[in-house]
């Protein structure tokens, strides 16, 4: 870690290639310690309209620029990034509360998230299909679909952020990112280093505000053509509404309830290692984190037994100190959420094994927790916790977890441990989610698809398929 980090900086407003203060400043509030150590600006209706406007502009040129031009601002964005990520990574830290080590990966996956759509700029290919007539000459090309608005929350300010605005830029896009109100920094410092690379003005435009009055101002825009969100359900369904009114393209990248089935044929001590490492990074605030523990009889004792020992491991404190591995919640609404949710589930007669209980009197702490005998009536049991807490519930056979796994009507991510390869086929087949991982945490690289199913939304943020959702489809038929 950097013992010459910069003071936390104040946040702008950048739009149409200049800096500005936005209408009046909120506060940025540490979660390790509930202290205010920056302001950030909010855009104003003219400032959105601006925004919305320049991108308009800038697509005009943007489009035109060729993708190998594209492409090669790309890198020079990517390595600017990777140059940055000690300072980028203690401004994470500093706003989200994430131990250090964690914001480091972040913002480094975010220089290869880069790097890999400038890759994929160049690969934007069409198609010629043979015509029945030997006079004509039919084409397919792919267009990017125009200015995007883009809205981005607070657990991966940068991750979340670049997997949009890369994709977009590869596509030959322009983008108004609405970036997170309580981690701005981090998200300012992704679009510096874009500035900083060369990216002409309006093409990329940031802004901050209240989400709903600036969602639904850029949604009906009529520059803008593509949105796309990562959040929670509940909201992604009112965007997802709203663009529908005015027929604009949508990429929801939404919440989850991830199962993670441990089979009693598995590595149980390395299942259980695995599992706690993935659930309780990012304080559990991760769209993919592994969420419902379902363990099959035979192996449930030995699950526990190694998967609280994990838990009672675990560092927690403030991110920026060395050795830390679990910060605080990032606000002070995950907090009362993990307090309402375990009372709830101990008022359903569910079992704490270890945690259970905010940490300390300062800073947004919440202990490492273990759950087990939790009944399907406890609302962790339906809500995604969104937080570190875990519930642990056995399974009889097959078919039973199948049914649990698929209970929810959520369907981003699944994991699964068994050594059985039958086993593994058949998960492949009847789990319903947009990614299933078996035997390792293998999900969210930048080449590989990223998305859900069912209420977790539609689309991908990753792989190919995350060039498609800023791709529109044309065909040219000609005679000679
Ligand atoms: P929330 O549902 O109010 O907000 C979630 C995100 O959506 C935030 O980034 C927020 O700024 C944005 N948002 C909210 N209303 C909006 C609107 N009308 N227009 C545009 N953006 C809007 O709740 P929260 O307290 O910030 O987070 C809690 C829940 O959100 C969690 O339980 C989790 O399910 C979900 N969440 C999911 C992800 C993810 O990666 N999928 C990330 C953050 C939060």
């Amino acid at each position: 870690m950097s013992s010459s980090a910069k003071p936390y900086p104040d946040t702008q407003i950048y739009v149409d290639g200049a800096w500005r203060a936005g209408a009046k400043t909120i506060p940025v509030i540490d979660p390790a310690t509930e202290a205010e150590i920056g302001r950030l600006s909010l855009a104003s209706e003219n400032d959105l309209s601006d925004a919305a406007e320049a991108a308009a502009r800038a697509f005009r040129a943007w489009r035109k620029v060729s993708a190998f031009e594209r492409s090669k601002l790309m890198r020079r964005a990517a390595q600017l990034l990777r140059d940055r990520a000690e300072e980028v990574a203690t401004i994470m830290t500093r706003e989200q509360g994430k131990p250090f080590v964690e914001s480091r990966i972040e913002t480094l996956n975010g220089a290869d998230t880069i790097d890999w759509f400038a890759e994929e700029a160049r690969r934007t290919y069409g198609r010629v299909i043979p015509s029945r007539s030997e006079a004509v000459r039919q084409i397919v090309t792919r267009e990017p679909v125009g200015p995007v608005a883009a809205f981005t929350p607070w657990n991966f300010p940068l991750n979340q952020a670049v997997r949009k605005v890369s994709a977009a830029l590869a596509s030959g896009c322009t983008v108004v990112l609405k970036g997170p109100e309580e981690t701005p920094a981090s998200c300012a410092a992704l679009v510096q280093v874009f500035i900083d690379a060369g990216l002409p003005a309006g093409v990329l435009n940031l802004v901050f505000g209240v989400p709903a009055e600036v969602s639904s101002y850029l949604i009906a825009h009529p520059a803008i053509r593509k949105i796309s969100f990562t959040g929670s359900t509940p909201v992604g369904k009112l965007l997802a509404a709203k663009a529908g009114e005015h027929m604009k393209r949508v990429t929801m990248e939404l919440g989850g309830h991830a199962p993670a089935l441990v089979f009693a044929d598995a590595d149980v001590p390395r299942a259980a290692k695995l599992l706690a490492g993935a659930k309780f990074r990012n304080a559990g605030q991760v769209c993919i984190s592994p969420t419902r523990f379902l363990v099959e009889d035979a192996a449930y004792d030995e699950f526990v037994e190694h998967f609280v020992a994990a838990t009672r491991a675990i560092k927690v404190g403030n991110g920026l100190e060395d050795g830390v591995q679990m910060g605080p919640l990032a606000n002070d609404r995950r907090l009362a959420a993990m307090e309402r949710i375990v009372a709830d589930a101990r008022e359903h007669g569910a079992k704490v094994q270890t945690g259970g209980e905010r940490v300390g009197r300062e800073g947004y702490f919440f202990a490492p927790t273990v759950l087990t005998d939790v009944p399907l009536s406890a609302r962790i049991m339906q809500e995604e916790p969104f937080g570190p807490v875990a519930p642990v519930s056995r399974f009889g056979s097959y078919d039973e977890v199948i049914a649990e796994a698929n209970r929810l009507p959520y369907g981003l991510a699944a994991y699964a441990y068994t050594r059985s390869a039958a086993t593994s086929a058949a998960l492949s087949d009847d789990i319903e989610s947009g990614m299933l991982s078996i035997n390792h945490h293998g999900l969210g690289l930048a080449e590989t698809p990223f998305g859900g199913v069912k209420e977790s939304g539609y689309g991908s943020e990753g792989g190919t398929e995350a060039m498609e959702a800023y791709l529109v489809t044309k065909l040219v038929t000609e005679h000679r």
